[in-house]
């Protein structure tokens, strides 16, 4: 595979340091990084800016290239495929969801590019506004850091480059330093759509090198970020009065009550918590289930998992494969053996082998335990039963994130007090908490984040927006 390099002013270049990347699940190297020093990354940001100013790339031009990278990631469907799992150890199921969907995210984004508008003001409507007219108008920002995180190392680093380009921003790219192939992969498929080279660079590397030198350099007028909390709030202080778009933590739960219809919700719930070995910031970490139902909703699940392979994810029947890395492995393993230690029960899974830990299912948790109270990350997933509702969602409330849940109801007054009462980004009725498509507007509340993310509220969020008025000469 070739070695990734930075990629400044329409060149690929050599970088300062080498770093290793290693299969997730055999730990063998399969291909090396040349990570640029702090003075080629401040060069590389000086380098955007001076391209983005002098940019002509218009609107038109901004669709036409983005609906060609879809239209060239489609065909390249199984390249793709193959360095997402290169980079993250993911299924190929798994893999192959995450192309479908940044192909209609980069169509999206064109599309958006087309539609950027602003708004009339009615001017007339003021005491002595007659004759004046007055309107808004987007422009770009200017250079725009993405920084990724590595369980989306596509659609997510679309999510934040897809609008930057549309809005007409240059973007200055890093993501996580263990999945930088796809990234790397997803440049040079932009460049072949048409992007002027100069509006793009790759700065792979360390976020505590690479990932602070971004931060640290006034250059950047926004920050587009996912991630943990930690980095999101460093990213915000470095960010100071810039934008700073920020896509962060989460525990999320979805609640199944007793008029639910299981043979559909069991699998839905299923896929959401074992999914990139449950590695999404939405997975379904705690299911409320109404006690009448918890049993057989416990026994479905131990059925659903019981014939499910946990292994290497080049294997066709392989479920769940490895964790990002051996410290997380053991870091998600550790807090099973704590909650089974105070008395939870194991009711499938719970064992590690290398990096992959099996799809576990826990009941008997209580509010205090680590897996609880931490977003786990990992393929776990815990029944909690409930009696009333309202205990439930003060229960899914009671966490410092608001990302998103769902709730499998037939009532409409149930679904109500739902969608009134969870302190959510996303409500999902009839869908896990772990639903999405790629135009919706997707954010957090509290700490899960600031800003949103789907094409069409992100390239707003990466432009800024000016008010003209006009009047009589
Ligand atoms: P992370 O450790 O915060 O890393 C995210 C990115 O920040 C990586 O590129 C990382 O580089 C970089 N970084 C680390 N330290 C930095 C620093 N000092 N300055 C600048 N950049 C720095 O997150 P992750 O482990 O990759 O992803 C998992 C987290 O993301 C979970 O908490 C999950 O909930 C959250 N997430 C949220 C959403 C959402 O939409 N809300 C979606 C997906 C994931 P390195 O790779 O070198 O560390």
């Amino acid at each position: 595979m070739h070695e990734i390099r930075p990629f400044i002013a329409g060149d690929w270049r050599d970088g300062a340091t080498q770093s290793v990347i290693r299969d997730k699940y055999t730990d063998q190297p399969v291909t090396s990084v040349q990570e640029p020093d702090a003075r080629l990354t401040e060069a590389a940001l000086r380098e955007l800016a001076d391209a983005q100013a002098r940019s002509t790339w218009d609107a038109y031009s901004r669709f036409t290239v983005l609906a060609r990278a879809s239209e060239l990631l489609a065909g390249r469907r199984d390249d793709f495929i193959q360095m997402i799992m290169t980079d993250t150890g993911f299924t190929r199921a798994d893999a192959s969801r995450e192309v479908d969907r940044a192909v209609q995210t980069l169509l999206l984004c064109g599309e958006e590019a087309k539609r950027l508008a602003g708004d009339m003001v009615p001017m007339q409507g003021a005491p002595g506004g007659g004759g004046r007219l007055a309107f808004t108008v987007f422009r770009p920002l200017g250079v725009v850091c993405a920084i990724t995180p590595f369980n989306s190392p596509l659609n997510t680093v679309v999510h934040k480059v897809g609008p930057a380009l549309a809005a007409g921003n240059a973007v200055a790219l890093k993501p996580a330093s263990q999945t930088p192939v796809t990234a790397a992969g997803l440049v040079r498929l932009l460049l072949e759509a048409g992007l002027p080279s100069a509006l793009i660079s790759l700065l792979p590397g360390s976020g505590a090198t690479v990932g602070q030198w971004l931060l640290d350099s006034p250059v950047p007028a926004g920050y587009a970020f996912t991630g943990s909390n930690p980095v999101g709030e460093n990213v915000r202080r470095a960010a100071g009065l810039r934008r700073a778009q920020l896509e962060l933590g989460s525990i999320s739960s979805t609640i199944i009550c007793a008029d639910a219809d299981l043979d559909r919700c069991v699998p839905l719930c299923a896929n959401a918590a074992f999914r990139k070995a449950g590695q999404v910031c939405t997975s379904v970490q705690r299911l409320y289930v109404h006690q009448r139902i918890a049993d057989q909703v416990q026994a479905r699940l131990a059925a659903y998992l019981q014939d499910k392979k946990a292994g290497d994810p080049a294997a066709r029947d392989t479920f769940i494969g490895p964790l990002i890395s051996p410290a997380d492995a053991v870091r998600v393993e550790e807090w099973i053996s704590a909650a089974a230690d105070g008395g939870a029960t194991v009711v499938s899974g719970g064992v590690r082998s290398g990096n992959v830990v099996a799809p576990t299912l826990l009941a008997g948790v209580s509010a205090d335990m680590e897996v609880m109270r931490s977003e786990i990350f990992g393929p776990v997933v815990m029944i909690r039963p409930f009696t009333d509702l309202r205990t439930a969602i003060a229960d899914v409330n009671d966490t410092p994130y608001g990302l998103a849940a769902g709730i499998f109801t037939g009532s409409l007054a149930d679904a109500l007090t739902a969608a009134q009462e969870l302190r959510m980004g996303s409500v999902h009725i009839n869908e896990t908490s772990s639903s999405r498509v790629d135009l919706m507007p997707y954010t957090g509340v509290k700490a899960s984040g600031i800003g949103r993310e789907g094409p069409h509220y992100a390239i707003r969020e990466m432009s800024e927006e000016c008010l003209i008025t006009i009047g009589r000469p």
